[in-house]
């Protein structure tokens, strides 16, 4: 079992041979001192094998402060109930044009069949998202979440992208504040962070230059969060960014948790690029490499602390082995059952849509960390001992895993 006095110790070692930069982010780690944006830019520049391990185990240290030696992760199902889109990201490969052959739009009956499913499979959360289709109206949106809470109404709605929450006010002629509180009212628990790409315009015009812009993105999180609606947050990375859009991305997002304290977790999610047209495009990385994305873990941990002490890393991303590795790099949470994987498959993601609850149990426990299934709302539904499906611990049920640990 990993141990936090191991850690410090190890730390310390360390701090001996590593450069006068690392250990000084070290020491202001270990007192639980804000880094800078010059601290995470030399996290994510780093090439030196001992700062770097010196760096990992800071992260981890951090990780454990705030969650101990549990990983978390939730029994959710993705349902995308269309892939009718009129934005066209260029790193999509998963929508169509409105009157392409392959369009869908799932019927309510359809939603209902696989809410069902998913109850039977004790899924905790409905995450519903999909393109930017022009025909549905706001009368659709509040019909999926009214079929999701008839089924059954402790399901956690988990629903529409800051992308579909604009476009939806537009077609009705509502302001963002108004579609919030009509969702809210006809189930919308909580919204995901997508659609955040990188938050920097320069970027975002190469990348999907017909989405939100980033101060919409903002304002729209941050009217949710004002309404009491709690969002995740993601980044998307290892495409054309460099780093300088990662550190002002991870910026933006601290200043928004400082104000409102809204975000549940941070999402890492690396570019899946085998079929999307944005690797085409000239200086378009192929996907980032294993050390990216194990600096971006380390990098949102030291940075984003004390503000997101919620990391999630998505297993159907990057392989089970490197979300297994990830999550001694800061990461505290390996997301969803999912059930179902659309988009990044789409892109030519490897990994299979779905993993049961005691693959990820198994996941977790071979690293020596305890797993945890929580809520959407990092609420511990059930903690498991020695990863034996058999000695499930129930219990714990409705407290936070920070408070928990703070
Ligand atoms: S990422 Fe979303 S908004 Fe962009 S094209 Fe795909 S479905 Fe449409």
């Amino acid at each position: 079992m990993i141990d936090v006095e191991l850690i410090i110790r190890s730390i310390e070692r360390l701090c001996k041979v590593a450069t006068s930069t690392a250990v000084d982010i070290a020491e202001r780690t270990l007192s639980l001192k804000e880094l800078d944006e010059r601290d995470c830019r030399f996290v994510l520049e780093c090439d030196d094998p001992i700062d770097l391990e010196l760096l990992r185990l800071c992260a981890l240290y951090l990780k454990l402060r705030t969650s101990g030696t549990y990983v978390t992760f939730v029994c959710n199902r993705n349902i995308n109930f269309t892939n009718i889109c009129v934005i066209g990201c260029n790193f999509c490969n998963y929508s169509v044009p409105p009157g392409h052959p392959s369009g869908y739009v799932l019927s309510l009956k359809e939603v209902e069949r696989k809410v069902r499913e998913s109850v039977r499979h004790r899924v905790t959360e409905v995450c519903l998202q999909g393109g930017v289709n022009p025909e549905l109206k706001l009368d659709y949106y509040i019909s999926l979440l009214r079929t999701v809470k008839k089924v059954d109404d402790k399901i956690h709605v988990h629903a529409f992208s800051p992308q579909e929450i604009y476009s939806l006010s537009r077609r009705e002629s509502l302001n963002i504040d108004e579609i919030l509180k009509v969702l809210r009212e006809n189930g919308l628990d909580t919204l995901p962070g997508t659609a955040a790409e990188i938050l920097c315009d320069d970027v975002r015009k190469i990348i999907c230059p017909r989405k939100i812009k980033t101060a919409e993105w903002v304002g729209i999180i941050e009217r949710a969060h004002m309404l009491g609606i709690k969002t995740t947050c993601t980044i998307m990375y290892g495409h054309i960014e460099r780093i300088e859009h990662v550190v002002r991305h991870f910026r933006i997002l601290r200043d928004i948790q400082r104000r409102t304290r809204g975000f549940t977790e941070i999402v890492l999610l690396p570019f899946i690029h085998y079929n999307t047209r944005l690797r085409e495009i000239s200086g378009c990385r192929s996907g980032s490499s294993s050390l990216y994305d194990i600096r971006i873990c380390i990098a949102a941990r030291l940075y984003l602390y004390p503000y997101i002490t919620n990391i999630q890393v998505s297993w159907v991303k990057l392989g089970r082995k490197l979300a297994q590795y990830l999550l001694t790099c800061g990461a505290n949470d390996i997301g969803g059952t999912l059930m179902e994987e659309n988009i990044s498959h789409a892109a030519g993601a490897f990994e299979r849509e779905s993993m049961s609850r005691e693959e990820l149990i198994d996941l977790i426990s071979s690293i020596g960390m305890v797993p945890a299934e929580r809520d959407t709302l990092y609420n511990i539904v059930r903690v498991y001992q020695s990863g034996n499906k058999s000695s499930a611990l129930s219990g714990t049920t409705g407290s936070s895993l920070v408070e928990y640990y703070q």
